[in-house]
């Protein structure tokens, strides 16, 4: 039976899309670029327990870098680091794929890519204005993976 839901998962990748799996941008666990890595919000960071924390900028649709928690390896709480210091020297790709990405595709992008995680956007045009980005949520490797292991 497990392996009959692992075929089934695996096939399901042509069709499901990374938006069906991701986790949804309100309960993606972030930080806000004028950050200061200070005790309590490198407490935060490790308390989180996630690995890849997307760096945003006022909005929180507005994501401008990722912050892995390996960059907090050599901050010292107690010299108060902004945390635009750190982002700026590691210079991590923000990964960018659209909504509508099938997860077989999005298997590839990570096997070949530099990254397990990706930001999923969309082109929102349904109010009056022009049309605009919208991020939606992320997106990791583990997603797609659980997607073809899961056992229902
Ligand atoms: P790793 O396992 O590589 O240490 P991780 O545990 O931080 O990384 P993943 O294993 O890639 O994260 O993903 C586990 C789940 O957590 C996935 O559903 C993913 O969408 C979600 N996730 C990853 N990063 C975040 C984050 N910053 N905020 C909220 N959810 C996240
Ligand atoms: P991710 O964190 O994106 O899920 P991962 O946790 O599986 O990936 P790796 O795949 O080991 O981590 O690393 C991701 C990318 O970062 C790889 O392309 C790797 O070359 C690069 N990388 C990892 N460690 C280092 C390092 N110490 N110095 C420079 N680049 C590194």
């Amino acid at each position: 039976k497990e392996e009959l839901n692992m075929i089934q998962g695996a096939l399901e990748l042509r069709t499901k899309t990374v938006e069906d799996v991701m986790t949804p941008l309100p309960n993606c666990f972030m930080i806000s670029s004028d950050a200061v890595l200070d005790f309590n919000t490198m407490s935060e960071i490790m308390q989180s327990g996630y690995t890849r924390i997307p760096v945003y900028e006022g909005d929180r649709a507005n994501i401008m870098d990722i912050l892995y928690v390996q960059d907090l390896a050599f901050v010292d709480p107690d010299d108060c680091t902004a945390l635009k210091t750190i982002t700026k020297f590691y210079n991590h790709p923000v990964h960018v794929v659209f909504h509508d990405t099938k997860l077989d595709a999005m298997l590839e992008e990570f096997k070949k890519g530099k990254s397990h995680l990706a930001i999923v956007q969309k082109v929102n045009n349904e109010g009056e204005g022009d049309p605009f980005y919208e991020v939606l949520g992320l997106v990791t490797l583990e997603d797609v993976i659980e997607e073809i292991i899961k056992s229902e």
